[in-house]
């Protein structure tokens, strides 16, 4: 595997790769990788001719600087898994020389920006649009692999290939997860075996939700799953939407595709999942 962490370097190798007419699968990602992390590498690398990883911690994303120094970096680990799986470059650049230039992004719009992560996290989808259109602006992929357990993040990745007007497919993969269905997150690092025991509670109230629609209502449902919740966790939002408006839902007559969304700590590290309730 290649490493890289210079633009300049990594502009170099794409001029390359375009003179060769090779195409191009993206993952992006902050490190401590996991088996998600790793499931989006293997399907770039099934779907294109050269796989890059990025691995850089993006301070613009973070709201709370607490969560910013608490965030795992575990980088020689994550080097060897990659090289297991044969991804072709790693990109790991250094903050100074990645944002000498950062792309403003304006327009986000307001129906991803004004819910859930968008109003818990102020500025968060701001700063993952900068980072990712500064990648792009490197290395225009033919394809780039996102995790579904990001949800919002998907929709906000659709809308900027749309911004910045270039042709990257997007790409949305499932979300995986521990056998006891706590979705695998870097985060989950921080937690002791007991906590991870207790983080599969966030399944199973997604779980509760998609069972339990023909007894309640939406608004019933969010009140029986934050129950759930409650003892264990401080439930920042649980949320029943539409999934391609991402706005929430009132009647299960105003959406033909309802997911449920949340955010919880649980021992103060922050976890998010969300689950389509169609059966
Ligand atoms: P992160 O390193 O958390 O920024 O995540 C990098 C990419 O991996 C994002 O597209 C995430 O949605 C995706 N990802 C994170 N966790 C999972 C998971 N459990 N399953 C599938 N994809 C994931």
């Amino acid at each position: 595997m290649k490493e890289i962490s210079k633009p300049k370097a990594i502009s170099d190798y794409i001029s390359e790769v375009i003179r060769e007419h090779k195409t191009v699968g993206f993952v992006p990602t902050m490190g401590a990788l996991h088996k998600g992390h790793l499931d989006l590498v293997r399907r770039a690398k099934q779907e294109n001719d050269i796989v890059i990883c990025s691995i850089f911690v993006n301070p613009l994303q973070f709201n709370k600087t607490t969560d910013l120094e608490a965030y795992p970096n575990r980088i020689e680990k994550d080097k060897a898994l990659l090289e297991e799986i044969n991804c072709d470059l790693l990109f790991c650049p250094v903050k100074e020389e990645l944002f000498a230039t950062v792309p403003h992004i304006e327009g986000i719009p307001e129906t991803i920006t004004s819910v859930m992560e968008g109003v818990h996290r102020p500025g968060h989808f701001e700063g993952v649009a900068a980072v990712i259109a500064r990648f792009y602006e490197l290395f225009i992929p033919t394809k780039a692999y996102y995790g579904e357990k990001d949800f919002q993040q998907v929709a906000l990745m659709k809308w900027l290939v749309g911004c910045l007007n270039i042709n990257t497919e997007v790409v949305t993969c499932s979300t995986i997860r521990e056998d006891s269905g706590l979705a695998l997150s870097s985060r989950n690092l921080r937690l002791n075996e007991e906590e991870i025991k207790q983080g599969s509670l966030i399944f199973q109230a997604l779980l509760f939700c998609k069972n339990n629609k023909e007894t309640y209502t939406p608004a019933e449902m969010v009140e029986k799953a934050k129950q759930k919740l409650a003892p264990l966790f401080d439930v920042e939002y649980f949320v029943i939407a539409d999934e391609n408006t991402l706005q929430a839902i009132n009647s299960w007559e105003d959406s033909a595709f309802p997911r449920a969304f949340v955010a919880a700590n649980l021992s103060g590290v922050r976890l998010i999942d969300n689950l389509s309730l169609i059966p």
